[in-house]
């Protein structure tokens, strides 16, 4: 068997979509696919404007720089969390504050929010871990309290929901990735910012058009534009965009198959879990499962590293995760020295199993009962 942990999936009509961007003979940004993506995103999720961007983290910086944060203002951020949630704040000049996650998921733990806020707090970044909402209401409403935007790291979140309400559409502003490891690629790279607040939504079209207001000039609203911001080149060419759809009108399909992909692993490893071996993903009744991941937390870093070693050994691509950024190697000798226990556990324990669309539910059946024979030794 050689499985791996991630293989990217094409619907089949991606390269027609492209090649009709290129007889279109527009390939810069903001062409007709761009608008035709970011369309469907507003009509299917509510969102209330939305950018195509060339990354997730590049929409993290446009949230970021729409927050004009000033030197000394902090910024909270899980410490288990990937490399850009924390460096698109860092980069504008913000304090990061790190938080610690839950004890049932991964998610920023909202009951110590207030132990984190000082005079100086700006901004709540909430990451949806796998896809799993972060319990909004309460994140929402210590920010209502303190004034604060909230901006949700929704780059796994796609097509996941809070109490109904879809990811991405509940903090001021949001950011997606189309990254090749997320459940929809716009080929390879890919990202969306979504603005939920009126306020933010000018300035994000000129930050994603080198500080201009070309996009306003292009609508016929000004007869010429031109430098009028701080911005930088955030648009995805029309190639990329034109691949992104082809993912979008597949967006139930894929879904579904990751869904019944994750159910079977579930249901497959839950008298392992019922046992003690491991535990697996807790989703919280406010939750969505929009299937992104599938984890499971070993009782220590041992078992983790030997279970990881076995499956490799037999051909599966099982992968830890994040190793905390409060205590990474350019953070570290930064950090206020709180101790973040459960990011800790997280980056110790956490594996990860293949989960992609092209997985089928008789591998998955051999990847289970290979785990199974392991604790049956
Ligand atoms: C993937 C990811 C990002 C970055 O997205 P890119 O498109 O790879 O830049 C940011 N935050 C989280 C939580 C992610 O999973």
């Amino acid at each position: 068997m050689s499985l791996p942990f991630n293989k990217p999936h094409l619907t089949g009509k991606e390269a027609h979509y492209m090649y009709q961007a290129v007889l279109a003979g527009k390939l810069s940004g903001n062409g007709e696919f761009t608008k035709r993506c970011q369309a469907w995103f507003e009509a299917r999720y509510g969102f209330r404007k939305t950018l195509l961007t060339t990354s997730g983290t590049d929409a993290l910086e446009m949230c970021a720089m729409l927050c004009e944060l000033k030197p000394g203002d902090e910024v909270i951020v899980p410490s288990y969390t990937f490399v850009s949630t924390a460096l698109a704040f860092l980069r504008e000049g913000a304090n990061v504050v790190f938080a610690d996650s839950m004890k049932r998921n991964p998610n920023l733990d909202a009951e110590l929010l207030e132990s984190l806020i000082t005079p100086r707090t700006r901004v709540i970044v909430p990451v949806h871990y796998a896809g799993v909402a972060c319990d909004m209401d309460a994140i929402m409403a210590v920010a209502e309290k303190h004034h604060l935007l909230v901006v949700e790291d929704a780059a796994q979140a796609i097509d996941s929901y809070y109490k109904g309400k879809p990811l991405g559409s509940i903090g001021h502003l949001a950011a997606f990735s189309f990254h090749e490891t997320k459940n929809i690629t716009a080929g390879g790279e890919g990202g969306l910012l979504v603005v939920n607040d009126e306020r933010f939504v000018r300035r994000a079209e000129i930050i994603w058009e080198k500080g201009t207001n070309r996009a306003e000039f292009f609508r016929g609203e000004v007869n010429k534009y031109g430098w009028v911001d701080m911005g930088s080149s955030f648009l995805p060419s029309e190639v990329n965009a034109a691949f992104l759809w082809a993912q979008l009108e597949n967006i139930d399909e894929i879904q579904a198959k990751r869904r019944q992909l994750w159910e079977h692993y579930y249901e497959r490893l839950l008298p392992l879990a019922q046992r003690g071996c491991f535990s697996m993903p807790d989703l919280p009744d406010y939750a969505t499962n929009n299937a992104h991941m599938f984890y499971l937390v070993f009782p220590d870093y041992e078992h983790r590293t030997a279970f990881i070693k076995y499956l490799k050994e037999n051909g599966v691509g099982a992968v830890f995760h994040y190793l905390s950024l409060h205590s990474s190697e350019y953070y570290k000798s930064r950090h206020d020295g709180r101790e973040l226990p459960e990011c800790d556990r997280y980056a110790d324990c956490l594996v990860r199993l293949p989960l992609f669309y092209d997985l089928s539910l008789e591998e998955v059946d051999k990847i289970t009962d290979l785990i199974h024979q392991y604790y049956a030794t």
